[in-house]
């Protein structure tokens, strides 16, 4: 047959653009033509970066543009409706063989139904997440508790995953307060009206929740990831936007450490802790005496408040980098010198600690990232909880600083912690293999491009 089309819609957040670039790069180098649906601001972003060969069209969200990431994360989520109109009219002019639409359009299955075209839905996170966010609404075991800190059991999963009531996330518990929520909820039903979804996981890291969705369950789902993996022209030290430390001096600063020396601190693209909370934490940094790169995002660098008095003074010249803005992340967890990741558990960083083989501090905040954290502490055991027990879209807090420079001191110094190097390690090595021809998300690509053609042949005969 013809080439393949695939078109892309991510929804314009950081966490989301990021793997569906690398996502758009992996057809590309599978064969297929890929175009990218998104707005004139991500559009510039993608060129900045370099992914000539992707085509994009360019939609534009009415009123508001809505980027994400940034200031205005989230804040017009409405605008998601008005794109249907839009991303129709480009469907039906281009008529590519398939849509990957992120979970965020609830339209996009309808949509791509009305041209006969098989949407995919991209969750971004995992299918251990999706399983246990299920069975949370399926069976709601939170309502068996008497208190929010008695730990349940999530039925009917494999393994005995655990959870504390104010760790579910409110749209899982039903609370559905904003327009959000709303555009969650049939971001989810749409999925259930999709030709099946696309995992950025790989079949090792989670076989039995895999096995169970789909053979189990019966449901369509491709593992391909780790995407970013696929894609070996990735430019590591500007991903995503451009980062706010020269990667020269990064690397120079890096370099002068020992090998699995250094914590790397960042909470990903959105979430914003508070001044209280970002005190505790440059207070257990300075008790653990341990050497740090930490991402602080914060609009303004001058005004430092949050940092203990003398901070800066007390710490100068013991091995503390503090990034303010958007750091290289990929180049940090790749360098030899990093040897722990305290992360809020966001998907895409969750699987870019494992496939560098670096160990994590977990602190999940909200969306699925209790559930990321879960698989990482209790199931793969490449991971300790700093133990953070709410589940909150709000700013920040609540973590005390001794919980984390225990934390600190147990992924650096304990005998538990080698054997989770060891693990994650191995799993990195598992990571790579199965990117390459033969591995594991290599061939389930191979099947669902197979899929796609077969589909476009059945159609295309009628
Ligand atoms: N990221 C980065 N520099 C930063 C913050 C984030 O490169 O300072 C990247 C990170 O490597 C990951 C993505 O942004 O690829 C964040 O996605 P994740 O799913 O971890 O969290 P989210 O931002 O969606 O909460």
């Amino acid at each position: 047959m013809d080439q393949l089309h695939i078109f892309l819609l991510p929804l314009t957040a950081y966490g989301h653009m990021i793997p569906a670039l690398d996502m758009a790069k992996l057809f590309l180098s599978r064969g297929a033509k890929t175009t990218i649906i998104t707005t004139p601001e991500f559009a510039k972003d993608i060129r900045q970066q370099g992914f000539d060969d992707i085509g994009i069209e360019c939609v534009k969200f009415p009123e508001v543009g809505f980027r994400g990431g940034d200031d205005d994360a989230f804040s017009s989520q409405f605008a998601i409706y008005a794109l249907q109109e839009p991303v129709e009219e480009l469907l039906e002019r281009f008529h590519p063989d398939c849509l990957v639409a992120d979970m965020f359009f609830p339209w996009a299955s309808d949509a791509a139904a009305k041209f006969n075209i098989p949407r995919l839905a991209f969750h971004g996170t995992s299918c251990f997440a999706v399983s246990v966010s299920e069975n949370m609404r399926l069976y709601r075991p939170f309502e068996d508790v008497s208190t929010d800190f008695e730990p349940f059991v999530v039925p009917d999963l494999p393994g005995r995953i655990t959870f504390s009531r104010t760790q579910v996330s409110a749209n899982d518990r039903g609370e559905i307060k904003n327009d959000f929520d709303k555009v969650l909820e049939e971001g989810i039903e749409s999925v259930k009206r999709s030709y099946g979804v696309i995992f950025n996981s790989f079949y090792e890291l989670e076989p039995e929740y895999v096995d169970r969705y789909k053979k189990v369950l019966g449901r369509k789902a491709w593992h391909v990831g780790p995407l970013f993996l696929c894609n070996n022209k990735i430019d590591k030290a500007n991903r995503g936007k451009l980062a706010s430390i020269d990667e020269q001096e990064c690397l120079k600063w890096l370099d002068s450490k020992n090998p699995n020396s250094v914590i790397y601190l960042c909470f990903g693209s959105i979430a914003e802790l508070s001044d209280s909370q970002l005190h505790e934490i440059a207070s257990a940094l300075e008790i653990s005496g341990q050497e740090f790169i930490w991402v602080v995002k914060k609009s303004s660098t001058a005004d430092e408040k949050w940092l203990p008095e003398g901070f800066k003074e007390r710490t100068k010249g013991k091995g503390l980098m503090i990034i303010n803005g958007w750091a290289p992340q990929l180049l940090i967890l790749n360098h030899a010198a990093v040897g722990a990741f305290v992360t809020h558990c966001g998907w895409n960083s969750m699987l870019e600690a494992v496939a560098a083989g670096v160990p994590m501090v977990t602190w999940p905040l909200f969306a699925e990232q209790f559930y990321n954290e879960k698989l990482m502490t209790d199931v793969l055991k490449v991971g300790i909880s700093v133990g953070n027990q709410k589940w909150s879209v709000e700013v920040h807090d609540g973590v005390k600083r001794e919980e984390i420079a225990m934390a600190l001191e147990r992924i650096m110094s304990n005998v538990e912690s080698l054997e989770m190097r060891r693990r994650v390690k191995e799993l990195g090595e598992i990571a790579r293999k199965g990117v390459e021809p033969g591995g594991s998300s290599h061939s389930d690509l191979s099947c669902l491009l197979q899929e796609l053609c077969d589909y476009h042949q059945s159609t295309s005969s009628k």
